[in-house]
């Protein structure tokens, strides 16, 4: 079928909504009619060429939308479903046997690639094979073909248009605190970062009752929304030391830390703000692969810290998407606040306005 799609031609060229030709969906394949698909960091670092996936393409990973059509093996999904679309995984391997899927041992090549495991993409443009399946979905469109393992029904009464975000940069910041770190009543949280991610944090460190709720960010308006969502502090790194600032909160430490920046002096920062027993968790992705961060080979065991890597929350989007959408709709998870509307036809301006810090996390609409 024909479809319009937001094509990145080369390296570095903007998006260009281009009519393109959306092949029959393969046996374990449905077709979404696209409601809003959130641009997430990841789509940017791949048109800039930060990370590898083959263009011309399609990208695109926080989709949602309606099932217009069923590949011959689809047996869980039926046409008029709603719902979003996650990362995809094998479902065969160790990780995915264990219910971590974020971790699949395909995770790139089912991500990635730019096409199924047979070489084909699905996506066709004038005669000439585009990069598709981009986390299984490619999204910056007005339709995408996913899978039946990445796709999750939205419960009835959800917003549709705004449930895509949850595949990702949403389900991304809420499961560190919920899964990875699994954060106790109580505690005291610092969340690096302000953006999408980490405001999902700073929601989901509100629903797990953390006594204490730093958020720090560059932007005033920012660390304003953060106090709006549930933070009870609100950190400017450029006033000071961030551990020394974290510190004066509280002398003894943080017990949990998340980083989303992906900066080696913040994620330093947050080690050194740390407490017994603490924990950080790394999140963010920096544009240079290479980068790396000291700790101390004696202050690690002397306070028990642990360093961990999160990818995708943890999450098992088929669980975790719907546990979500619930505390949503008793209005504990306001991820809506996050979010701005905009058409498919600004995706640049879109880009442009998530860039300068005026949007958080833009959804595109047909
Ligand atoms: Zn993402
Ligand atoms: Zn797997």
């Amino acid at each position: 079928m024909q479809i319009s799609a937001a094509v990145v031609k080369e390296v570095g060229a903007p998006f260009t909504l281009t009519d393109i030709d959306l092949q029959e969906p393969a046996p374990d394949e449905v077709v979404v009619q696209i409601a809003g698909a959130g641009i997430c960091h990841t789509d940017i670092a791949v048109q800039h060429g930060h990370m590898p996936f083959p263009l011309p393409g399609v990208l695109g990973h926080e989709g949602s939308g309606t099932v217009v059509g069923i590949g011959a093996d689809v047996t869980a999904l039926a046409v008029g479903d709603q719902v979003a679309i996650s990362f995809n995984s094998c479902a065969a391997c160790p990780q995915c046997a264990k219910g971590q899927p974020a971790y699949c041992h395909g995770f790139l090549e089912y991500n990635f690639s730019g096409g199924r495991a047979d070489g084909s993409s699905g996506l066709v443009s004038a005669g000439t094979k585009l990069g598709g399946n981009f986390f299984g979905q490619s999204s910056l469109a007005t339709h995408a073909l996913a899978h039946e393992r990445n796709v999750v029904k939205l419960p009835s009464g959800t917003p549709v248009e705004l449930a895509g975000p949850l595949g990702c940069g949403i389900q991304t910041g809420a499961g560190a605190v919920m899964n990875s770190l699994d954060v106790e009543p109580g505690s005291t949280v610092v969340v690096a970062g302000a953006g999408a991610v980490g405001l999902s944090a700073v929601m989901a460190a509100v629903v797990r009752d953390a006594a204490s709720i730093i958020a720090v960010d560059l932007h005033e308006s920012r660390r304003a929304l953060a106090t709006e969502l549930g933070a009870t502090h609100a950190i400017d790194p450029k006033e000071g030391p961030l551990s020394e600032q974290i510190k004066e909160i509280h002398p003894g430490g943080a017990d949990y830390a998340i980083d989303t920046t992906a900066v080696t002096l913040v994620v330093e920062q947050l080690i050194a703000s740390l407490g017994m027993r603490g924990l950080l968790g790394m999140i963010g992705v920096p544009a240079d692969p290479q980068t790396v961060f000291s700790a101390g080979v004696f202050q690690m065991p002397l306070l028990g810290l642990t360093i961990r890597g999160i990818v995708e929350g943890d999450a098992d989007p088929k669980t975790f998407i719907p546990y979500l959408l619930d505390l949503h709709s008793q209005g504990k998870f306001p991820f809506d606040k996050l979010i701005t509307t905009m058409p498919l036809a600004q995706i640049n301006e879109a880009v442009e306005a998530q860039h300068r810090g005026e949007v958080l996390k833009a959804v595109l609409t047909p």
